[in-house]
C-alpha cells in the first residue's frame, strides 16, 4: 500500500496558517515567485479572492488562477490594539479591505504607511513578504 502523500503547503502562509489542507495549495507556489493569485470560474468568470477550488455559482470545479496585480483602492480599514494567539509582537498594526475591481483583498497594511496618512480610497498594492521564520505573507504597499 503506497503512502498517501499530504500537501501541506499552506502550513507555510501567514504568522499563524489557520489552513493546513486546502486544494489551492498552489496560492503558496505563487507567493513564493512574488505573486498574489486569486482564482477564476472558466464556466461563468467569477473570480475569488482569497482563492476557491469551487464555484458557489456554477456547482463545478473548473478553475483557473489569476494574478491581482495594480493598484486597489482602500475600502475600509482598522487598527488593532489587541491582537488573535501568535500576533501580538506585531502591534499596533492594520487591517484592511482593498478593491482592485475584480476582487476585494483583505490583509495587512505595511508597517511604513503611518497611521496619520490611511485614508479610505487611498491607492494600495499588494507586496509579497517573507517572515523571519520563513513563511510567506503578503501586505498593502502605499501606490503611488
Ligand atoms: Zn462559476
Amino acid at each position: 500500500m503506497a503512502e498517501k502523500e499530504i500537501d501541506s503547503r499552506f502550513s507555510k502562509f501567514g504568522t499563524v496558517s489557520f489552513t493546513g489542507l486546502t486544494r489551492v495549495n498552489d496560492f503558496i507556489d505563487y507567493l513564493q515567485q512574488g505573486k498574489v493569485m486569486g482564482t477564476r470560474c472558466k464556466t461563468c468568470g467569477m473570480r475569488f479572492f482569497p482563492p476557491r477550488a469551487d464555484c458557489c455559482k456554477s456547482l463545478d470545479s473548473n478553475m483557473e488562477w489569476f494574478e491581482v496585480e495594480g493598484a486597489g483602492t482602500l475600502q475600509t480599514y482598522t487598527t488593532l490594539s489587541y491582537a488573535p494567539t501568535g500576533f501580538g509582537q506585531d502591534l499596533p498594526y492594520a487591517i484592511a479591505v482593498v478593491d482592485f475591481g475584480s476582487v476585494r483583498v483583505f490583509g495587512r497594511l505595511h508597517r511604513s504607511i503611518p497611521a496619520k496618512d490611511i485614508m479610505i480610497g487611498m491607492p494600495l498594492k499588494l507586496a509579497v513578504r517573507k517572515l523571519p521564520d520563513g513563511n510567506m505573507t503578503y501586505e498593502f504597499l502605499g501606490a503611488s
